[in-house]
């Protein structure tokens, strides 16, 4: 099973590039592996415990449990976290997506990493919590997990996030639209809530006929995606 998630894997890396920004992304990703070298990886800067080589993950697609867990919290941050942050960053940036949750990558634990491509390049919360939220805000949204569909979804415009830096340091963010909404879709993923259950009754159930017709063709062992599922720009987080 674990051989045809990773053969599906390749299969999404060419069926999600036509996001504007995801690839802006992944462009990102390259610039970073650029112009930084171990040791000075944006996240970890001055890191003496960066040295290892960063190796991916086969991305968990719907249908696997491990996406329907709650996450546990995380009790120690040591430097076995910071190597799994680092492997983290680097599978979502091959995907491409702009966020990924540790349970996508079957690592049930709550821990997310993402790159909205702004200034501050990657970064990752331990521990999240959703303190409050504000405003409605309309946005379409798509997940590494469920690759090559998307939906527009209504979710709250404003969220207070704290949690914990990979070095234990307490974090707190107010956060708005794009980054609002990458945060309340990996806080989904830690407690085990995919895309899927944030549609309506309808939605839904065209959306799992998509998703069975899949499984029975075959599809979902190629990677997921009909072809030209995915023509619209829409970040696959
Ligand atoms: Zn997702």
């Amino acid at each position: 099973m674990d051989r045809i998630r990773r053969l599906g894997v390749k299969g999404d890396e060419a069926l999600l590039v036509t996001s504007a920004l995801v690839f802006h992304g992944s462009l990102l990703a390259v610039l970073h592996r650029l112009t930084t070298s171990p040791g000075d990886t944006g996240i970890f800067p001055g890191s003496p415990h960066y040295t290892e080589p960063v190796s991916t993950y086969a991305i968990r697609i719907f249908g696997d449990p491990v996406l329907r867990q709650r996450a546990a919290e995380i009790e120690n941050v040591d430097g076995r976290l910071a190597h799994l942050v680092q492997d983290m960053i680097e599978t979502m940036y091959e995907a491409p997506g702009v966020g990924l949750a540790a349970p996508q990558i079957g690592v049930e634990r709550r821990l997310f990493v993402y790159d909205v491509g702004d200034d501050e390049g990657p970064k990752a919360i331990v521990n999240p919590v959703i303190s409050e939220s504000r405003g409605e805000w309309e946005f379409e949204e798509g997940c590494l997990s469920v690759p090559g569909l998307h939906w527009t979804i209504v979710r709250p415009k404003e969220v207070h996030l704290t949690g914990f830096d990979i070095d234990g340091n307490e974090i707190s963010i107010e956060a708005d639209e794009y980054l609002a909404r990458v945060f309340q879709h990996e806080l989904d993923h830690l407690d085990g809530v995919l895309l899927l259950d944030r549609l309506d009754k309808d939605t839904r159930k065209e959306a799992m006929r998509t998703l069975r017709g899949r499984v029975f063709s075959g599809a979902e062992v190629r990677g997921g995606a009909q072809p030209g599922a995915l023509e619209r720009d829409t970040p696959a987080l």
